[in-house]
This record gives C-alpha cells, sequence and structure tokens, in this order.
C-alpha cells in the first residue's frame, strides 16, 4: 500500500476497516480461549470512555500531567495491597507483563552486579516460564538456565538448588505458569535465592487479579506473593484478570528506596536536559495507565470478587467435564482458570482439529501434547456448548482412529 495522495473520507475508512476486522476471529462469540478478558458491557463501555479521556496525553513526564502520575501511584498502590507488599514497596506500570518482565530482569542484573560483582549473570527460570524471560536475558544479555518440573508440571526446587550460584542474578516461579496453570513452590525457591541476596521474582502476570479473590472465596491458593520471604519483585496483568485494554501492567518491588533504583535510567549527557526513565519505552500512552486506574476503580473488591467466582465455577465445570470424557484429561493441578488437557488414548492434535471445525480457537501444546485453554467470565455462556462438541469431537475421532492413537 502507498500513502494515498489525497486523505479518504471518514465514512469510507471506517466501512473498509469494519469490513477487515470482520475476518478476525469472533471472541464475542465466547469461542476464544485467551487473548481477550470481556467483563461484560458495562466494563466495556467505562473502558471506551477511559481511553477516550486520555487518547492524546504522554506518560514519558509525570510532571506535565500530574493527574497521570497520580493515576499511576495509585493503580501500583492498589495492586501492592491486593499481593500483600509492605509499606516499603514501590513500583511502575509498564505496557504489559513482558515489559514488566524485562524490567524485573534489569533490575535484578544491576543489582547483581552492583551488591555481588556478577559480571556473566544468569537467569534461573523453570521451563513453563514465560518466554518473556528469555526474551529479557537475550535483551539484557543474561543467560537463561533453565530449571526441570516435576510430575506436576512444578518447577523442581532441588533441581533450581543445584543450578542456583555465583553467577546466578534473578530466579524466578510463575502463579501460575500459562501453559498447565499450576503454582511454582515459590515459597522454597525464594528462599534458594535470599539465602545467597540474590533477587526472586513471581510471575503473576496471570494471578495477580484473580487468586487474590480466589483466596477470598476459600480457595486452595498456594503462597505466592509478597507474604513469601525472599521474593523481591512481582509482575501484574491488569489487562488480564484486572479486566482492562490491552497496555496496563504493573512491576512490583517489596522495597522502593533499594531494590526499585536498579530499575531506573538515568542520562544527562545530551544537550536536551535530564533524562530519566523506568520503563523500556520513552513515549507512553495515557489512555492504559486510565483505562486500568478507572476498572480497578469501577469494580472494587466486590465486582472482582463476582467475576472471580464466576471464572471459579466455569473453570470447575470445564476441567470437571473434560476429566469425565473417556480418554482425556486435565493435566497437573490447575489452580484457577488456565489449563490444558490430553489424553494417552486419542491423539489430541486430531481432536484439537475437530473442535476447530466448530470454531473453538484452542491453542496447542507439545511436551506433553494438549490443548490450552484460559477461562474469562464470559465463558460461563458457552461452557455446556464446548463440553457438548468435545464429547462429539471424542466420539467422532475415537471410531475412525482409536485404535491406531499416538501416545503423547
Ligand atoms: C501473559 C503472560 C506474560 C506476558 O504478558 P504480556 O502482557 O503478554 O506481555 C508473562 N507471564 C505469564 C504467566 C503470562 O500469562
Amino acid at each position: 500500500m502507498e500513502l494515498p495522495k489525497q486523505g479518504i473520507p471518514k465514512d469510507e475508512l471506517l466501512a473498509e476497516m469494519k469490513a477487515r476486522k470482520a475476518q478476525d476471529d469472533d471472541w464475542r462469540a465466547g469461542k476464544t480461549w485467551s487473548l481477550i478478558y470481556p467483563a461484560g458491557p458495562e466494563v466495556d463501555s467505562l473502558l471506551a470512555e477511559a481511553n477516550q479521556l486520555y487518547l492524546y496525553e504522554n506518560a514519558l513526564n509525570p510532571f506535565r500531567f500530574p493527574s497521570l502520575r497520580q493515576m499511576e501511584v495509585d493503580v501500583v498502590a492498589m495492586t501492592a495491597g491486593l499481593l500483600h507488599a509492605p509499606q516499603a514497596a514501590g513500583g511502575c506500570m509498564t505496557s504489559g507483563g513482558t515489559e514488566s518482565i524485562i524490567m524485573a530482569v534489569k533490575a535484578a542484573r544491576n543489582r547483581a552486579r552492583e551488591e555481588r560483582g556478577v559480571t556473566e549473570p544468569q537467569l534461573l527460570a523453570p521451563v513453563t516460564a514465560h518466554p518473556a524471560f528469555a526474551k529479557a536475558a537475550e535483551y539484557l544479555g543474561l543467560e537463561l538456565v533453565q530449571v526441570p518440573i516435576d510430575g506436576d508440571f512444578r518447577a523442581d526446587p532441588e533441581a533450581a538448588a543445584a543450578l542456583v550460584g555465583d553467577r546466578t542474578a534473578l530466579v524466578v516461579g510463575s502463579a501460575p505458569n500459562y501453559p498447565f496453570g499450576v503454582v511454582d513452590p515459590i515459597p522454597e525457591l525464594a528462599a534458594l535465592a535470599a539465602e545467597r541476596g540474590i533477587s526472586f521474582h513471581t510471575d503473576s502476570c496471570l494471578g495477580s487479579f484473580l487468586l487474590p479473590f480466589l483466596e477470598r472465596l476459600g480457595e486452595p491458593v498456594p503462597p505466592f506473593d509478597f507474604r513469601v520471604p525472599g521474593v523481591t519483585t512481582m509482575s501484574a496483568d491488569v489487562h488480564k484478570y484486572g479486566y482492562c485494554t490491552k497496555g496496563a501492567s504493573t512491576v512490583i518491588h517489596r522495597d522502593e528506596r533499594h531494590l526499585k533504583q536498579y530499575q531506573l535510567f538515568f542520562y544527562d549527557r545530551w544537550p536536551g536536559g535530564l533524562y530519566a526513565s523506568f520503563a523500556m519505552a520513552g513515549a507512553r500512552p495515557a489512555a492504559p495507565i486510565a483505562a486500568a486506574w478507572a476498572v480497578m476503580r469501577f469494580l472494587g473488591e466486590e465486582g472482582y470478587l463476582k467475576l472471580a467466582r464466576r471464572v471459579r465455577d466455569t473453570s470447575r465445570a470445564l476441567r470437571e467435564g473434560i476429566d469425565a470424557i473417556d480418554g482425556l484429561h486435565v493435566w497437573g493441578k490447575p489452580v484457577m482458570s488456565v489449563m490444558s488437557f490430553g489424553s494417552e488414548k486419542y491423539d489430541i492434535m486430531a481432536i484439537g482439529d475437530v473442535m476447530d471445525d466448530h470454531g473453538w480457537q484452542l491453542d496447542r501444546q507439545h511436551g506433553p501434547d494438549a490443548l490450552h485453554f484460559m477461562v474469562s467470565p464470559e465463558h460461563a455462556e458457552v461452557a455446556e456448548a464446548f463440553l457438548g462438541d468435545l464429547r462429539e469431537a471424542v466420539d467422532q475421532h475415537g471410531e475412525s482412529r482409536g485404535k491406531d492413537a499416538r501416545y503423547s
């Protein structure tokens, strides 16, 4: 495409955009299982208005737009409260979980260099950790060392103990991890780090806005947050179960004055004045900060609890429904709303293909072979239909291919 010689009228453009958009996944039908976290029409309209209100501002300079600065402080404080961060904690908003993780790795790397003289840093993360850690390691010059998992798909702390060493700059655990929805043994892993003055990051990008509410609903939630000694940073995505539009995450340090300072980039050797930044980005969109602030205050504890109950009930129904289908099972013991399922009897990928034909968008995983999904509040409406189609897909497949099934 070339830049048009003359501008195109708005109506024409919008019509073209709508036509193109019609070819994308129709997530409003509830058949998309990750990426989108819809929380109903009231939240949708609030998000649209909050975004609109801050469409043009720039969050780079906190002194020009003090209202934005305060909203960022408020979002961090509300999130830190959910995660039981101590009074001395501090943090920032970022564009997403990946940026939060990159900033946590950067802070840990600089801390290890400064306090322990580590010049060839390593990052110790379970094999199930999000690719954002591998990305951060590549960008920031750390060697990624992978910790193996046990039969329940949780990081093996004994294996981690054998791998931690003088070069380790950061140890990581997930709460929960993306592939299986299980929580790593955070207390054991964090203790390994703390004993040696090493930073520890809990990646609760997915869990931060759901696990605290499941705990309040009386569900068994393994320890994962700042109540665990040795946890130095956490990442928490408001644009996942915080139900914000995209571009909103937080990174929180246990100690603002000590640990958070390693996240800061500061520069004054140019004619343009002092330049200080806690983020990867320079110019930063203001709308995600405003939207995060608005949705958290709009829902409040009561709103999040109500949505958490819905997500829990739907997740439970799906998990029990899948386990009840002969030949299928959910892998591990997922703690919330993210899980994957496989089969010892059937080719699970072929079953995934049949589900595709019915319009269900399930992600594929390997090692072990599995179909993966993530439940949002709106899935309550489609859980039964999903299980019905899944039973049918297994029946069809079982008749035609059951005899030479591939074992995973
Ligand atoms: C989504 C996710 C991330 C990365 O977040 P983005 O917002 O996609 O950059 C990191 N860790 C886990 C466990 C996640 O689910």
